[in-house]
């Protein structure tokens, strides 16, 4: 953590205004401890003369994907109380990645503990998104902060798939027309192998390869758990598009 700044801000579990640690999203010790990320300032692309011809070279910055979104107490509250739970739920992830897409994977998980590992899920959409998400959405925070809840209202659903994460994904909180039921959808999506999560706000989506884990919610025991899920590549910075390669060259 010591080469991470603080920064002052609201942290988004317990709504104080105080000074902000570093979290990885994913958590550190799931393979995002060393993860290099280029960042491009927005100046440095108006300082370039023609940035589609040289296009200024981002800072490589080091020390793994994170935000500053949460105080100190709340920081080490997730990471005693859901990590570990969470950490054992990627090892099965990776485990079960393979070099193809949409491909459905069913396995079983032994000794999984669902409800922390949706509690850490839920925590990484509110590190990633702004103070704001806080305020328009408490249920989630409540949520994670009190740690034998099993309240989640019905308006959020959270979804997940499998991924080989081609391109991670943070995609903060959008509005989105799907163009097959004419529906507005909002939802933030996070992808970073071995895992996609879609988190959606009173929407309702139609995907037939997103599976809905909302009801980990209850399932608050040490437990063995069968796994349904497809594997799906995201190749471009959009929430909800899951297309190939191939499909993406076509489209452009
Ligand atoms: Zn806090």
């Amino acid at each position: 953590m010591g080469r991470h700044k603080m920064a002052s801000g609201i942290c988004r579990l317990c709504g104080q205004k105080t000074l902000l640690s570093f979290e990885h999203v994913p958590p550190r010790s799931t393979f995002n401890k060393n993860t290099k990320y280029s960042s491009i300032e927005f100046e440095d692309y108006l300082k370039t003369e023609n940035p589609l011809k040289t296009p200024p070279k981002g800072k490589i910055k080091q020390g793994g994907i994170g935000y500053n979104s949460f105080c100190k107490k709340c920081n080490s509250f997730l990471g005693t109380e859901y990590v570990p739970a969470y950490k054992l739920w990627v090892d099965c992830g990776f485990h079960i990645l393979q070099n193809k897409e949409f491909k459905l994977h069913t396995y079983t998980i032994k000794n999984v503990e669902p409800q922390k590992i949706l509690k850490q899920i839920v925590s990484m959409f509110l590190a990633i998104n702004g103070e704001w998400f806080l305020e328009s959405y408490p249920e989630l925070s409540n949520f994670v902060a009190s740690k034998d809840s099993n309240e989640l209202h019905e308006r959020y659903k959270i979804f997940y798939y499998l991924t080989r994460a081609e391109n991670v994904r943070y995609m903060h909180h959008v509005v989105q027309g799907d163009f097959l039921t004419g529906n507005t959808i909002k939802c933030s999506e996070i992808a970073f192998p071995p895992y996609g999560y879609v988190l959606t706000m009173d929407s309702n989506i139609q995907n037939p390869y997103l599976n809905n884990i909302s009801e980990f919610k209850n399932l608050d025991k040490r437990r063995s758990l069968e796994i349904r899920m497809f594997q799906l590549p995201t190749y471009m910075p959009l929430p909800l598009d899951y297309r190939t390669k191939e499909q993406v060259e076509k489209g452009i």
